[in-house]
C-alpha cells in the first residue's frame, strides 16, 4: 500500500518539474518588452528647465517600471498597460486623467482606449468628465459590455455602475491648464498676428496624451491609450486616441501601436491600424512600417505627431515627426531607456 502512494507521489513531483520546466523555457524563450509615450510635440531644450526635464524622465521611469515588473512576473499584457497607464492619468504632467486639458467651456472630456492582440477585443471611452482612470473604464466597457465604445454621461455612468472611482470634475484641474486654456483663448482671438512663438505655443497645447504598448510572456500583445485631447475644443470634439485603428491597435500576429498628436491626422491616417496592416499584408519590420505612416502618411496631409509600437518578437518603434515625444522602453533584459527629443 505504501509502496503504491510512493509510486503516485513520485509521479506528481515529475509532472510538477517538467510543468515548471516547461513553463521556464517557454517563458526564455519569448521576449517581453513595454514601451510608453507621454506626449509628442514642439518639445524643445530651450523651454525646458533642468527641474521639469528631470520631472518628466522620473515619472515616465516610475510608470514603465510598474508594467515591467507585472510582465516580468508573468503578468499579462492587459494588465501592464492599465497600470501603466494609470500611474500617467495620476501624474498632472500629462494630458490624461488629472492635469488633462481644458475643453472651449472649461470643461474636462477624456478620450481613452484599449485593444487586447489575442483576441482583437477593444473598449473606448469618450468625453468621460468623472472618470478617474478612463483607460480602466476603456477596459471595462471591452470586458464587462457588448459594445466597444461609450461616450459622454453614458460613459460616465458606465464606469460608476462598474465600481470604478469616480471623482468631482475639479479632480483634474491644474493651474497650468487653466493658464493654457486663457493663452490659447488670447491667441486665437488676435490670430492674425500670431508670432511664431505663439504659434509654437498653440501647436504645444494639443499633446501631453499618453499610451502604452506591451508583450507578455505568453506573447500578447496590448496597446491603450488616455488623453484629455486638445485644449479649446468645442463641440465634444474627438480624437484619435479612443479610436480604434487611428490611435490605438493591437494584434498579436503583428504589433501593439499607441499614438499621439494632431488626433484629426491620425484619424484620417488610420494610424495604428495602417502600421499593423504594413506589417500583415507586406511584411515590412515594424520600424519601416511606422517610418512609411508617420511621415509619408501624416506628415504629408500636414498632421504631425508619434507612434510607439512593439511586435509580437519585442522589436520596437518610437516614430515621430515633431521635436520631441516623452518615451520610454523597457527591454527583455530589464534595460530601461528614457528619451524626450528626437535627436536624442
Ligand atoms: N491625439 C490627441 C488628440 O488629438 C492629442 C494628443 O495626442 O496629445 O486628441
Amino acid at each position: 500500500m505504501q509502496f503504491k502512494y510512493s509510486i503516485i507521489l513520485l509521479c506528481f513531483l515529475i509532472l510538477v518539474a517538467c510543468d515548471s520546466f516547461y513553463k521556464e523555457n517557454n517563458t526564455k524563450n519569448q521576449p517581453i518588452g513595454i514601451v510608453i509615450h507621454g506626449g509628442a510635440g514642439t518639445i524643445l531644450r530651450k523651454n525646458m528647465t533642468p527641474e521639469k526635464e528631470s520631472n518628466y524622465r522620473k515619472v515616465l521611469a516610475e510608470a514603465i517600471h510598474v508594467g515591467y515588473i507585472i510582465l516580468k512576473n508573468g503578468g499579462s499584457s492587459q494588465e501592464a498597460v492599465e497600470k501603466t497607464i494609470n500611474i500617467m492619468e495620476d501624474s498632472p504632467l500629462f494630458n490624461a486623467g488629472k492635469g488633462a486639458v481644458l475643453t472651449a467651456d472649461e470643461k474636462i472630456e477624456l478620450d481613452a482606449s484599449f485593444m487586447n492582440g489575442a483576441t482583437l477585443d477593444a473598449g473606448a471611452i469618450s468625453g468621460g468628465r468623472t472618470i478617474k482612470y478612463p483607460i480602466s473604464a476603456a477596459i471595462k466597457v471591452m470586458v464587462n459590455s457588448p459594445h466597444v465604445m461609450l461616450s459622454g454621461e453614458g460613459a460616465d455612468q458606465f464606469a460608476s455602475e462598474q465600481g470604478l472611482q469616480i471623482v468631482e470634475s475639479d479632480y483634474f484641474y491644474t493651474e497650468r491648464r487653466i493658464n493654457s486654456l486663457r493663452r490659447v483663448k488670447e491667441a486665437e482671438q488676435k490670430e492674425a498676428q500670431n508670432s511664431s512663438l505663439e504659434e509654437a505655443f498653440l501647436k504645444n497645447q494639443r499633446y501631453g496624451t499618453v499610451g502604452c504598448v506591451a508583450l507578455d510572456s505568453e506573447g500578447n500583445l496590448s496597446a491603450g491609450t488616455s488623453t484629455g485631447g486638445m485644449t479649446n475644443k468645442k463641440w465634444n470634439r474627438i480624437g484619435d486616441a479612443p479610436i480604434i485603428g487611428a490611435g490605438t491597435y493591437a494584434n498579436n500576429k503583428t504589433c501593439a501601436i499607441s499614438a499621439t498628436g494632431w488626433g484629426e491626422f491620425f484619424i484620417r491616417s488610420v494610424v495604428a491600424h495602417d502600421i499593423s496592416a504594413l506589417m500583415e499584408y507586406k511584411g515590412l519590420s515594424i520600424r519601416e512600417a511606422s517610418r512609411i505612416v508617420i511621415h509619408e502618411k501624416v506628415a504629408k496631409l500636414g498632421g504631425d505627431g508619434g507612434i510607439v509600437g512593439i511586435d509580437n518578437q519585442g522589436n520596437i518603434a518610437m516614430e515621430m515627426n515633431t521635436p520631441g515625444m516623452y518615451r520610454a522602453h523597457i527591454d527583455n533584459e530589464g534595460n530601461l531607456t528614457v528619451k524626450i527629443y528626437k535627436d536624442e
